[in-house]
């Protein structure tokens, strides 16, 4: 197991040059999922005209006429399959704009204006007679070729000053952004139909001519002498091309014809002579026993992600996959996961084929399993197909058995595929968790939700279901950090912080929760769930006796202080769980609390006059005068671990505090001191005058129940030894 893991990522990495994990081709593989629901109702439409059930093509007949299959399927698939490179090519383009400008942010590109010149390269390529003949996936290789070629070039383009065209249009920024563009637009059509001008004239073809005809030559099959060999280089050719974004099959139709379907004639031919059928390998044996599910045996692929898979994603699209791919429709598992031009699943997608279609060889020359003779329809579903085409259960048999072989040399690239994922998505967390702790925000405001990159679309999922888990309480709920006395060893109060646990993305950092809200504009409601929360908490710890005074605090948003009626429902509350004032404490940032024009000071004074004591939170962070304390109804006041953690080593931190001591003695406010570790801060932090403390050397943050006996055993602790009781939150002694 280990070692085929080894193997299977030693594989990868040699077959995996950096451009392959490029941005650009992470750019491709996200403009194929934007093209999704194209794909899928593609898929479903094609499923809809072929479905083998009995019956269900009479039905169709009987209810819509011998022209049917021309109706309401069709036009979908016109639609989607049938022009499925335009949109991959404006999806393509616009993630490699999105791309460019998150580097860029100061010279961003109009991602439409972009796709619009790449599609037109696109289309200056087609051959004009035939030009809807190559806009379907046939025409994808082209498409994804001209859309990374042209972006790339007009993006570089519009970085030469001299073809700058600066027109100040009234102010408009897409004006502005259309003219700046415009000579870098101009040119990269002209250079895609001089390409195309120079192949009509080189080669007397069109570029989509000139690449199928480029594929064709050297697999001319005739350097092989037996029809094994021909069959395995016609496998692998077909998935290169797959893999690439050439229709493979289609490419290769002339060969399977002359080849392939002849073999499946002669064989008919000397059967109804009475002789033995020439060939083994087959048109009927390559749709029976190795394209099963479509190209790359894409089913046992499905088979090895419903198994193997733990990433949401991929089984998701499994799950989307698994009905079409029953019946041999794959395009969904390959647009979707994808696999083409995917690095990870490059090795098994030309192994498995591969092997069934030697395996297969083997076990009909050997006996084991008559020669498929009938042709079932090219939706019949491996198992049932097995057996039409053999009239044999042993065809089905083989079936079963490709298939398992199939899905076990999948299975291994399928878990490094997961590990992969996980490892950027884990990458993205940790970007985002930055993001989150950092107090910059973008153009418009927001920290995270409107990023265009990972960090952005798993900031706008997260965002979504937060206001989902807000509705239904799933995985939302607060934990407990208990503040301590250092001179009793009594529990005097705790600070509520909130916590979510995301069904599939585990812990979500409690910055993360507030970011996200912030941006999302539900913090309040988040915020008044966080108040309500806490208060009910607290009832239910008065009734299990903790003292009156014991204050449960909670942290405040700079959102929710633009709310007026803040005060009032914090009294509402208060008095909704029967609570007394002394009981509720709240908690806001210093930047925020000591800003002397801001609007919230007046919610902040409002709350204070209800008697709810404010805490200023990481004192020491921010950069506000200390005199402002002088000015703003302070109660407590909550030393930042920029300052407390390094305590004990440096001189500067000390005289801060030293200083901030004075400072509060002299006003009346109490300090509490926060990230306290260890023994040694204690004793240093005791001898410059501090003593309520909250930090992992007491506790963790822990559930209700947890900080409810803590408090209750510490307590109990204290009284045993004896200590006169004190306040909490002490202003320091003199
Ligand atoms: P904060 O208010 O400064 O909360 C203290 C944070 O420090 C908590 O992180 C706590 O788990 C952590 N912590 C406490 N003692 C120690 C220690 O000794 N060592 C270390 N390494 N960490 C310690 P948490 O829960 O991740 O919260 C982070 C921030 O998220 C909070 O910082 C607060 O600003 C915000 N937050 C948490 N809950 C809420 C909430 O309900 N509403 C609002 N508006 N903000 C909240
Ligand atoms: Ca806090
Ligand atoms: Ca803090």
């Amino acid at each position: 197991m280990a070692q085929s893991r080894g193997l299977v990522e030693r594989l990868y990495s040699w077959l995996t040059p950096a451009w392959v994990v490029s941005p650009t081709m992470q750019a491709v593989r996200n403009g194929f999922l934007l093209c999704l629901p194209l794909v899928v109702a593609g898929a479903l439409a094609v499923l809809c005209n072929n479905l083998p059930l009995p019956g269900y093509q009479d039905a169709m007949l009987y209810l819509f006429g011998p022209n049917w299959r021309q109706g309401l399927f069709a036009l979908v698939w016109q639609g989607s399959f049938g022009v499925l490179s335009l949109p991959m090519v404006i999806g393509i383009s616009y993630n490699l704009v999105l791309v460019h400008n998150q580097e860029n942010p100061l010279a961003p590109i109009s991602p439409a204006m972009a796709c619009g010149v790449a599609l037109a390269a696109f289309m200056v390529l087609l051959p004009p007679e035939d030009m809807l003949g190559y806009v379907g996936v046939q025409g994808l290789f082209v498409g994804i070729l001209a859309s990374v070629t042209a972006t790339r070039l007009l993006l570089r383009l519009v970085t030469v000053k001299a073809l700058e065209m600066q027109i100040y249009s009234e102010g408009s920024a897409s004006a502005s952004q259309a003219f700046a563009s415009l000579v870098a637009g101009l040119l990269t059509l002209f250079v895609f139909a001089a390409i195309g001008i120079g192949f009509r004239a080189s080669f007397g073809l069109s570029v989509q001519e000139a690449i199928r005809e480029l594929v064709l030559f050297p697999v001319r099959f005739e350097f092989f002498h037996d029809m094994l060999s021909t069959g395995i280089a016609y496998v692998f050719v077909t998935h290169v091309c797959w893999f690439f974004g050439l229709h493979g099959t289609n490419v290769l139709d002339p060969l399977t014809r002359d080849i392939f379907e002849a073999a499946t004639q002669a064989n008919l031919l000397a059967q109804a002579q009475g002789l033995p059928p020439p060939h083994i390998v087959t048109k009927t044996l390559l749709d029976i026993f190795v394209f099963m599910g479509g190209a790359g045996t894409s089913i046992c692929l499905l088979a090895a992600i419903l198994i193997a898979s733990h990433n949401h994603g991929s089984c998701r699209m499994a799950k989307i996959s698994i009905a079409p791919g029953l019946f041999n429709i794959n395009e969904i598992v390959l647009f979707g996961l994808p696999v083409i031009l995917n690095p990870v699943f490059l090795v098994p997608f030309l192994l498995v084929p591969l092997v069934l279609t030697l395996v297969s060889f083997l076990a009909i020359r050997w006996g084991f399993v008559p020669l498929p003779t009938v042709a079932p329809d090219w939706t019949t579903p491996p198992i049932l197909g097995g057996l039409l085409a053999t009239q044999s259960v042993a065809g089905s048999l083989l079936q079963a058995f490709n298939l398992a072989l199939g899905t076990s040399i999948y299975l291994p690239f399928v878990r490094l595929s997961d590990r992969l994922k996980s490892e950027r998505q884990n990458a993205a967390k940790q970007k985002l968790l930055e993001i989150a702790c950092n107090n910059a925000v973008g153009p418009s405001g927001k920290k995270c939700l409107d990023r265009d990159d990972e960090v952005g679309a798993l900031a706008r999922i997260l965002a979504h279901e937060l206001e989902i888990a807000m509705k239904t309480g799933e995985g939302l709920f607060l934990e407990y950090q208990p503040l301590v006395d250092g001179r009793s060893g009594r529990v005097v109060g705790a600070e509520a912080l909130v916590r979510w646990k995301h069904p599939v993305f585990g812990p979500v950092p409690a910055p993360v929760i507030i970011a996200i809200s912030e941006d999302g504009e539900f913090i309040r409601t988040l915020g008044l769930w966080v108040l309500n929360e806490a208060c009910a908490e607290r009832a239910r710890w008065h009734d299990e006796g903790l003292a009156a005074d014991f204050k449960t605090s909670v942290n405040l948003s700079a959102r929710q202080l633009d709310d007026e009626s803040l005060p009032e429902k914090v009294a509402q509350c208060r008095d909704y769980y029967h609570l007394s004032t002394p009981m509720i404490g709240i908690e806001v940032t210093e930047s925020v609390a000591l800003d002397p024009d801001a609007l919230h000071n007046q919610v902040l004074n409002s709350l204070h006059d209800h008697g709810f004591a404010i805490s200023i939170d990481d004192f020491g962070m921010g950069h506000s005068s200390l005199v402002y304390l002088k000015y703003f109804p302070v109660d407590v006041l909550k030393i930042d671990k920029v300052l407390s953690k390094d305590v004990t080593s440096s001189k500067i931190s000390e005289e801060v505090i030293t200083t901030i001591v004075k400072l509060c003695r002299a006003l009346k406010i109490k300090i509490v001191v926060e990230f306290v570790e260890n023994q040694e801060q204690i004793d240093c932090l005791h001898a410059l005058g501090c003593h309520v403390y909250q930090g992992y050397f007491f506790s963790p943050p822990l559930r209700g129940d947890g900080m409810l006996a803590y408090a209750l055993r510490m307590n109990a602790a204290a009284d045993a030894r004896g200590y006169a009781y004190m306040a909490p939150h002490e202003p320091p002694a003199e």
